[in-house]
């Protein structure tokens, strides 16, 4: 029998049969893996504290066929203090959904590991506004995904500053106002349909594009370290960021549903 020790968090936790629980970890080594913990409604103790959503613990576990089962471990800190106010709440559920996408089983995730920690003390202590948190993940998240936008200038004429740039969200390509003009809308988004998908193509502040760059480049660990003193902004900002994450993953979530219901900015 071969036993495992490592570092993770708990993304989701699923009941399965009355008495066991599955566990959805994400790891920096190993990615995501898949931890079953029997008896849960008898686990006692310290599996019973690394056995619950918002954990990072170590988690000691044995292979049994396919399955592995969770023998103990240490809670090195619960995040649940997120669970004390709905919206962060649901943000944080709908940052861990978005990790289960991103992450795959045995795929190394250190950055998305190092993320989804940062984010989720960023939340529970409230450090930065809520809309600034989720938009920087969700594009740091697309970029480690290798969905990186070229913000490197306009693609048509390389302008390295304009006010405002546009973004084409499918393609990653900065397209300045005046050659959005010469080329025109409709042919830079290759089609009717596109133009009119919502959002395909998305107009960038100054402060937004910079925002952007930022959110892309900077070292993890200074990721929420930059301000949108405007709301617009911020709003714009929060908006491109929603828009782009989920336009390359094809998709929804929940939890994101249930975030916004609540009226919050983004
Ligand atoms: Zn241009």
């Amino acid at each position: 029998m071969i036993h495992e020790s490592v570092d993770g968090f708990v993304l989701r936790t699923d009941d399965y049969k009355d008495n066991n629980r599955y566990l959805s970890v994400l790891t920096a080594d190993k990615g995501r893996i898949t931890l079953l913990a029997k008896g849960s409604r008898s686990l006692k103790g310290e599996q019973m504290a690394i056995s619950q959503p918002f954990v990072y613990g170590n988690f000691e576990y044995y292979k049994r066929g396919d399955f592995n089962i969770l023998k103990g471990g240490v809670c090195h800190r619960s995040f649940h203090g997120v669970s004390e106010d709905l919206t962060k709440y649901y943000l944080a559920c709908y940052l861990c959904e978005l990790m289960l996408e991103m992450t795959d089983e045995g795929e190394e995730a250190y950055e998305l590991f190092r993320l989804t920690l940062n984010a989720m003390h960023a939340l529970e202590k409230d450090l930065f506004p809520l809309s600034l948190i989720k938009g920087a993940v969700e594009l740091r998240a697309a970029a480690l995904s290798g969905y990186t936008p070229d913000l490197s200038g306009c693609a048509f004429c390389g302008k390295h500053n304009a006010d405002p740039f546009y973004l084409h969200v499918m393609n990653g390509q900065l397209i300045c106002a005046d050659c959005l003009k010469r080329i025109g809308t409709h042919r830079y988004a290759h089609s009717d349909e596109e133009v009119r998908a919502a959002e395909t193509i998305v107009m960038l502040s100054p402060a937004v594009t910079a925002a952007v760059r930022y959110c892309i480049d900077a070292p993890l660990n200074r990721l929420f370290l930059f301000s949108l003193e405007d709301s617009t902004d911020l709003t714009a900002f929060a908006r491109l960021a929603q828009t782009y994450i989920l336009s390359h993953l094809g998709r929804g979530f929940h939890s994101l549903a249930f975030y916004e219901s609540l009226d919050t900015p983004c």
